[in-house]
């Protein structure tokens, strides 16, 4: 309340600028628009973000966290989806993932400490870019991740192949007929021409990441040295100039 009062304040003594100043409260809160977009914030202390077990929705047990507006709808087209199918199962298995979960998950997989399809690409990909690349068909570069953003959830199982058939094949078409409405859109589905793989467990706000994703493109653009200079993570030097096709090259219906 505080905030908003000296913010208000201080849009009353000059007018320029205001209209930002107040867009970028509102949207990035306490935390700095670069730290925000690239994940380098806590979602459980952050004021526009709940816990989904708070707002009823299910989860695969650790807390998970959303921006408010994003939950809120979530927790209606959930009730909407038990409504139509009260038997088929529908979990949040991920939700905002910070830098360093980012971070953890990437280098995991850079150092074959996380074994990819089986193989530790450390051994078999010993070509830095290739190997990034090879990380990069499911697995964003720390701080390219829309997770970060507190717009996105994975459901269920990160396995295209479970939404093929019984119950996931029910909850995917079930999603691609009315996520819509709710507000929610797939941004790594099939047939695109750049980007990740197709993920059929992945959907975001859009009203908000739309946002977001424009915001992120802006930060890119100033300072791409920021995402790509060695040492960030594995193989930053090398693919971290990849960022903006992956983050971009996502479905229109996202945009
Ligand atoms: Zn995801």
């Amino acid at each position: 309340m505080l905030r908003i009062f000296t913010l208000s304040f201080l849009c009353a003594l000059s007018l320029l600028g205001c209209a930002a100043a107040d867009d970028g409260a509102q949207l990035f809160g306490p935390v700095s628009p670069a730290d925000y977009l690239t994940g380098r914030f806590n979602p459980a202390r952050h004021e526009s973000f709940v816990s989904l077990s708070d707002v009823g929705v299910p989860t695969g047990g650790r807390r998970h966290y959303l921006r408010r507006a994003a939950a809120v709808e979530l927790k209606k087209l959930y009730d909407a989806f038990h409504k139509d199918h009260p038997k088929a199962p529908f979990w949040v298995q991920s939700s905002t993932r910070t830098y360093d979960d980012q971070k953890r998950i990437w280098d995991g997989k850079w150092n074959g400490v996380t074994k990819v399809m089986g193989a530790d690409l450390s051994k078999a990909i010993p070509d830095r870019l290739k190997r990034a690349v090879e990380i990069l068909k499911y697995s964003s570069m720390p701080g390219t991740s829309r997770h970060h953003w507190g717009t996105d959830v994975d459901l269920n199982v990160l396995n295209n192949a479970y939404f093929k058939s019984g119950e996931g094949r029910v909850l995917c078409a079930w999603m691609k007929a009315n996520a819509g409405r709710f507000g929610f859109c797939q941004p790594y589905t099939a047939g695109r021409t750049a980007g990740y793989n197709e993920e059929k467990w992945h959907w975001s706000y859009r009203p908000l990441s739309s946002v977001f994703l424009a915001r992120w493109n802006a930060l890119y653009r100033e300072n791409p040295a920021a995402f790509s200079r060695a040492g960030l993570f594995g193989g930053s030097e090398m693919a971290g100039s990849l960022a903006p096709v992956y983050v971009n090259g996502i479905d229109a219906g996202c945009r």
